[in-house]
C-alpha cells in the first residue's frame, strides 16, 4: 500500500472525528455549483453531503456583500436553466439582478429543491486526502469533522479567495478596513467618513459611485486604468419578463452555443472591415444599449490588435467627454492593456463620479502604496487621512480556492506540488494524480470567460453523467491521464496564446495580480461551445483521456 498523508494519522482522531460518516459524494461548497450538483446527484440515487464555510448558503454571493454589489449578466440569463417551473416562477426586478436578490434566488433554489438537509454549514474544508487502498476521499472541516466518499467534487468557485495586499502597517490602522469579497452582514456606514477604496477591477467600479454618494470623502487608490461600458439597469417590465419566460427554449440553447455562454452571438463583421462612421455608429448603439455584450460588437476585438485598438480608443474618447478635469480624466484613461483583455467592467455612472467634489484620484501606479498609517494611507507622493479603507482588491482566481485546502492524491502527492508551475487539468475538470476528484469550473475549463450559471451546469451535468457510468459499470476510479492532461494543458496554453488576452500583464487570469503566483493564463479561451462539443466527445468515447479501473 502507498504511503497516506500524514494528515490522518489515529493521534489526530478527536472524538468529534471519529463520528465521521460515508456518503456516495462530498461536495465542496454551496453557491450556484454546489447547489446543483447535490440536486443532480440525490437525483441520480447517491448520498451526498455539501460542507459549505459560510453560514449561508450562496457562495460568491453570500460573501459579495459589498455597496453595489450587482451581478454583471442580466437576470434572465443568469440563472438556472434546468428547472423549467423554477425559471417559469421567479420574478426578477432589475436587468442585473442586485446580489440580496440572487441570494434570495439561491435560498429559493434550496428550499424548492429541499437541497438543505445535505447541507452541513459553517465548516470549512481544510484537507482532502485521497486513501489509496480503499479509492475514497477522506476530508476534514476545521470544525473536526471527518467525512469519506468515494467521489469528491469542488464547488468552491473562480473568485473565493480574497487579495488582500500585504501592506505595511494595516494592523496598526486606527480606523475599519474591509476586503469587498468579506463584507460585514451588518453593513457599513460611510456616512461623516473619510473613505479609501483600493482597486478598480469590476468590483471597485460598482461599489465607488455608491461609496462617494454616502461617504463625507472617498479617495480612489487606482493602480491600473479600466475600460468600463455603461450597465444601463433599470426594472425589468413586465411585458419583457413574460416575453423572456415565452422564449426561455430558446434563449438556453443560444447560450449553449455561444462562446461566452450569453445569449447573443459575436458579430462575424471584423472592426476594420466596415468604415470609421460605420464602426462608430455600432459602438454607440453597443454603448447605448450597455452591458457586456459591447465586447461582441466585432468578431475581431480580442484577437486583432488594431481592431480592438478601435474599440480601446471609443471607450477612451467617452472617458475623456464624461470627466470634467483633463488630468483625472488622463489617469482614468486606459492605456497599458487592450480592451477586454481584463475582464471588463460595466458600471453605473462610474467616471461620472470623478465630477463630485468630494472624490479624490490617487494613481498608485505613478506613486505607490507604502504604507498604511494609524491615520490613513501613505503613497509615494504624501499621506490621505482616512477612516475606513475598502480593499477591492480581488481574489488570488482560480486556484486560490482549491489550493487553501490541503488535497492529496496518490502516494499522498499534494496539488500544491502539482500546480506549482501553475494549474494543470484535463479538461478544468480532473487533475492527474487526484483520482476520483471532480472540479467544477476548474482552472483549463471556460468558467470565467463565460456566463457562470451555463459553464456550471454544464460541468455538473457532465460529472453526474460520469458518476453514473462508472457506478453502473463497477468502475471504483476515474483518473485523467497524465498524457492527456498534458495535451490539454498546451492545447489551452495554444489557444490563450492565439487571442490577445494574455497580453494584459496585471490581470488576475494570468495570476499576475499575486505576488509570487505562477503566471500562466488559466481558463480556457476556446470557447463554451467549442469546449462542450470536445467534453461531450470524451465521454461519447468511453471517457477517453481518463483511466478507469475497477
Ligand atoms: P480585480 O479585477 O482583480 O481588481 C482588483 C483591483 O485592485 C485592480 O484594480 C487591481 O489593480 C487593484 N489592486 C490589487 N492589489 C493592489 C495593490 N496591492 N495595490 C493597489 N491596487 C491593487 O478584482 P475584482 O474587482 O474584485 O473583480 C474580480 C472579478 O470578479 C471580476 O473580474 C469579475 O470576473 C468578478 N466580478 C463580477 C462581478 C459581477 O458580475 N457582478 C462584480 C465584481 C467582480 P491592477 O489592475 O493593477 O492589478
Amino acid at each position: 500500500m502507498r504511503p497516506r498523508a500524514p494528515r490522518f494519522t489515529v493521534a489526530d482522531v478527536t472524538a468529534a472525528q471519529q463520528e465521521h460518516e460515508d456518503v456516495d459524494a462530498v461536495v465542496i461548497g454551496a453557491g450556484f455549483a454546489g447547489l446543483y450538483m447535490l440536486h443532480r446527484l440525490r437525483g441520480s440515487g447517491m448520498s451526498v453531503v455539501v460542507l459549505e464555510a459560510g453560514d449561508g448558503i450562496g457562495g460568491t454571493w453570500f460573501w459579495n456583500r459589498y455597496p453595489g454589489a450587482r451581478c454583471d449578466s442580466e437576470s434572465s440569463y443568469y440563472s438556472y436553466s434546468f428547472s423549467d417551473e423554477l425559471q417559469q416562477e421567479w420574478e426578477w426586478t432589475e436587468r442585473y439582478p442586485r446580489q440580496p436578490e440572487i441570494l434570495a434566488y439561491l435560498n429559493h433554489v434550496a428550499d424548492r429543491f429541499d437541497l438543505r438537509r445535505d447541507i452541513r454549514l459553517g465548516r470549512r474544508v481544510t484537507a482532502a486526502t485521497f486513501d489509496d487502498g480503499g479509492d475514497r476521499w477522506e476530508v476534514l472541516t476545521d470544525t473536526g469533522e471527518r467525512w469519506s466518499a468515494p467521489f469528491l467534487v469542488t464547488a468552491v468557485g473562480c473568485l473565493s479567495s480574497a487579495n488582500i495586499p500585504k501592506i505595511p502597517g494595516l494592523d496598526a490602522f486606527d480606523g475599519e478596513w474591509f476586503h469587498t469579497g468579506m463584507w460585514p452582514h451588518e453593513g457599513v456606514s460611510f456616512a461623516g467618513k473619510r473613505v479609501g477604496v483600493v482597486g478598480t477591477g469590476s468590483t471597485g467600479i460598482q461599489a465607488i459611485p455608491v461609496i462617494a454618494a454616502e461617504a463625507d470623502h472617498l479617495t480612489v487608490f487606482q493602480r491600473t486604468a479600466n475600460y468600463s461600458i455603461p450597465a444601463r439597469n433599470g426594472p425589468l417590465a413586465p411585458a419583457e419578463q413574460a416575453e423572456v419566460k415565452r422564449n426561455y427554449d430558446a434563449i438556453r440553447d443560444l447560450q449553449r452555443s455561444t462562446t461566452n455562454g450569453h445569449p447573443y452571438r459575436i458579430s462575424e463583421r471584423t472592426a476594420l472591415s466596415v468604415t470609421d462612421d460605420e464602426r462608430d455608429a455600432i459602438y454607440a448603439a453597443a454603448w447605448e444599449r450597455g452591458g457586456l455584450r459591447f465586447r461582441a460588437s466585432f468578431a475581431d476585438l480580442l484577437t486583432d490588435a488594431d481592431a480592438n485598438e478601435t474599440a480601446s480608443e471609443f471607450i477612451r474618447a467617452r472617458i475623456a467627454e464624461t470627466v470634467q478635469d483633463a488630468g483625472v480624466a488622463e489617469m482614468l484613461t486606459p492605456r497599458d492593456h487592450p480592451f477586454a483583455t481584463k475582464r471588463p467592467p460595466i458600471d453605473t455612472h462610474y467616471f461620472e463620479t470623478y465630477n463630485r467634489d468630494d472624490v479624490t484620484l490617487v494613481d498608485v501606479k505613478a506613486s505607490p502604496i507604502e504604507e498604511v498609517t494609524p491615520t490613513g494611507m501613505r503613497t509615494a507622493a504624501g499621506h490621505h487621512e482616512l477612516d475606513t479603507i475598502v480593499f477591492a482588491t480581488g481574489f488570488d482566481a482560480m486556484t486560490g480556492p482549491l489550493l487553501g485546502i490541503d488535497v492529496r492524491g496518490t502516494g499522498g502527492a499534494t496539488l500544491r506540488d502539482a500546480w506549482a508551475e501553475g494549474p494543470k487539468t484535463y479538461l478544468g475538470l480532473q487533475v492527474a494524480g487526484f483520482p476520483n476528484l471532480f472540479t467544477i469550473t476548474g482552472p483549463g475549463s471556460p468558467s470565467v470567460l463565460t456566463n457562470m450559471p451555463t459553464s456550471i451546469e454544464q460541468h455538473v451535468d457532465w460529472i453526474t453523467d460520469c458518476i453514473a457510468h462508472l457506478r453502473e459499470q463497477g468502475v471504483r476510479r476515474i483518473e485523467a491521464v497524465p498524457e492527456a492532461q498534458e495535451a490539454w494543458v498546451a492545447h489551452t496554453n495554444e489557444v490563450a496564446a492565439a487571442t490577445l488576452l494574455p497580453r494584459a500583464g496585471s490581470s488576475w487570469y494570468l495570476g499576475a495580480n499575486v505576488p509570487g503566483k505562477p503566471r500562466v493564463f488559466m481558463p480556457y479561451a476556446g470557447g463554451f461551445a467549442a469546449y462542450t462539443r470536445r467534453c461531450d466527445e470524451v465521454a461519447a468515447a468511453g471517457y477517453e483521456g481518463f483511466a478507469l479501473s475497477r
